[in-house]
């Protein structure tokens, strides 16, 4: 199974140590942490489905952090939950503003806390229960497995995830760079080549069911999913 990956970006340490092992007790994986920049870099490291940032926090503000995380096409798939102890109506119209989610305010209990996540994975299709089918294609993300007509193609875990990618973000083109820091993860060091050895093992497994025009190339672009005009 592949939990859902949850940043938690609040400064004060007792109230971060509850809200992971809360999230933890929920299934969820956690990363910490206690400023924006070390959040940033985890964001571009670890790619986590969902951030929960704090509105007080040292080197930059919740908010300012969430508007320049949404402004970046990069975290396109990241949802935000803004946490605030600030309770009133402007605040609330401004962290909406800023491009967060949801938010929560603080003190909330801890099944607030879950069921507030879960709907918005839900809203942003996060979640890892669903099954993404493309023409013959069927990617189950809780079973990691992929089958075409029903028969499961065995692929290494990285064709898995560059496929699970690709498939979750059919008919745009990304070149190697894009697909190295959104499927191998920013600051990991490989070169761009890497990225179309495994574009070749991944269209090889598919061959085998004949699903690897799927896997189009864009002369000088780069790669695309796409099961029209099969
Ligand atoms: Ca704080």
């Amino acid at each position: 199974m592949s939990a859902n990956k949850i940043l938690v970006v609040e400064d004060e340490v007792p109230i971060r140590e509850m809200i992971v092992f809360h999230l933890s007790r929920a299934g969820y994986e956690t990363l910490e942490a206690g400023d924006c920049s070390v959040a940033r870099q985890l964001l571009a490291d670890e790619r986590p489905d969902l951030a929960l940032v704090d509105w007080m926090l040292p080197d930059m503000s919740g908010l300012e952090l969430t508007r320049l995380l949404k402004r970046d096409k990069e975290n396109d798939d990241l949802a935000i939950i803004m946490l605030t102890a600030r309770a009133d109506e402007y605040d609330k119209v401004a962290g909406l503003d800023s491009g967060a989610d949801d938010y929560i305010t603080k003190p909330f209990s801890p099944r607030e806390l879950i069921s507030r996540i879960q709907a918005v994975l839900r809203r942003s299709g996060a979640e890892n229960d669903e099954i993404v089918s493309l023409g013959v294609l069927s990617l189950d993300i809780a079973g990691h497995r992929v089958s075409a007509h029903g028969v499961e193609i065995r692929l290494g875990p990285t064709e898995y995830r560059l496929l699970k990618f690709l498939m979750t973000h059919p008919d745009r083109v990304y070149n190697r760079s894009q697909l190295l820091d959104r499927v191998w993860g920013a600051n990991v060091y490989v070169e761009e080549r890497t990225v179309d050895v495994h574009v070749r093992r991944l269209r090889k497994a598919l061959a085998a069911e004949a699903a690897d025009d799927y896997i189009q190339t864009v002369r000088g672009a780069g790669y695309r999913f796409s099961s029209s005009g099969k």
